[in-house]
């Protein structure tokens, strides 16, 4: 059984991202079969529940007010119809809601909201991960004391690279608020975009620091670039989908034990390459018809795949920090028909 390492160094992931191509997809193979059911794949769905106009500069992002990518503003969703859009997800198969504001941090006038949408949507019997940006050690607190399951917080990219994406926010600062989820007891998210011009030292890095993170966040999600028009990255050079899979099974070598998710970007890929994504180490998705802001995959043709390949979806009961979850397999077939 592999051991949770925290200590790794640049010369080891340059070792492992230079392994052959099959040789290191054996490897995170080998590694996620002793953590995990290799086809069963965790599910979650994602809802923006307040859009665009947000004041950082994130260089990908649709919704940063700093460029015009036309987007569709929305305020802060009202809780009734976060609460509709949940339980359509749960009966859709979703054992995991995602809520996303686009805002630096949350204000005070809005934690009394979406203390409330955590809590019931938890009601539902779902799992609740939010994406708020910064969180203040009390705001993670008051989250944590809500029920919230997850905190996703992404530091994006390589210390070194950062600068160039986002200079709204230190990378420190993001340090900072996964640091706060961590003391809340709130289970950390938190992964980066691949494909944004930056080097394999940069994707080094970047994995680098997730994995020598006091504790490995318990969901990595490894987002593929979405080019959005109007934005500075709206141009940039496509990355070799290979190294995106080599990106996946480097992640899963590792944090062995966290969920490594196929996020944005899975829409451009072709049922193949998310094969090998799958067979790399990753077994978490979202699926829905928009990834906040971005197009997904129709939740139809996820649906095909997973019965090509012959996997499930994965409906988690509780998890424990540090532990596998303890959880109960639903055919995705059977999920979808409800
Ligand atoms: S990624 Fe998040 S913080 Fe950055 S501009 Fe987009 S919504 Fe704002």
């Amino acid at each position: 059984m592999t051991t949770l390492r925290h200590d790794w160094n640049r010369a080891e992931l340059r070792a492992l991202f230079d392994l052959p191509f099959n040789d290191l997809l054996f490897q995170a193979q080998t590694v996620h079969r002793q953590h995990f059911d290799p086809n069963a794949v965790q599910v979650s769905t994602l809802l923006s529940i307040k859009t665009g106009a947000c004041p950082e500069d994130c260089k990908y992002c649709s919704q940063s007010g700093h460029y015009d990518t036309g987007l569709d503003k929305e305020k802060l969703l009202e809780i009734e119809k976060v609460v509709q859009e949940a339980q359509a997800a749960k009966d859709k198969g979703a054992s995991r809601f995602c809520m996303g504001a686009a805002w630096r941090s949350p204000r005070d006038k809005d934690m009394p909201y979406v203390l409330e949408m955590v809590k019931r949507v938890k009601g539902l019997g779902l799992e609740t991960c939010m994406t708020l940006g910064m969180l203040a050690p009390e705001q993670a607190q008051a989250l944590g004391e809500a029920g919230l399951d997850y905190y996703n917080h992404n530091l994006d990219t390589s210390p070194e690279y950062y600068g160039k994406i986002i200079t709204t926010r230190s990378y420190n600062d993001r340090l900072n608020t996964l640091a706060n989820v961590r003391d809340a007891g709130i289970k950390v998210c938190s992964g980066g975009i691949i494909g944004m011009g930056e080097k394999r030292e940069d994707r080094i890095g970047l994995l680098m620091e997730l994995a020598n993170l006091p504790a490995h966040p318990d969901s990595v999600p490894i987002n593929m670039l979405v080019k959005i028009a109007g934005t500075p990255l709206g141009d940039v050079e496509d990355l070799e989908p290979f190294e995106f899979v080599r990106t996946i099974a480097v992640a899963r070598i590792l944090m062995p034990k966290s969920f490594v998710r196929l996020s944005a970007g899975r829409e451009k890929m072709n049922e193949q390459l998310q094969a090998l994504c799958f067979f790399a180490g990753a077994n978490s998705i979202f699926y829905g018809e928009k990834l906040l802001t971005t197009s997904n995959p129709e939740t139809h043709a996820d649906r095909l795949l997973f019965e090509k390949l012959g996997m499930n979806a994965l409906q988690v009961e509780t998890t424990v920090a540090d532990s596998l979850p303890v959880a109960k397999k639903a055919l995705w077939k059977d999920a979808m028909a409800v």
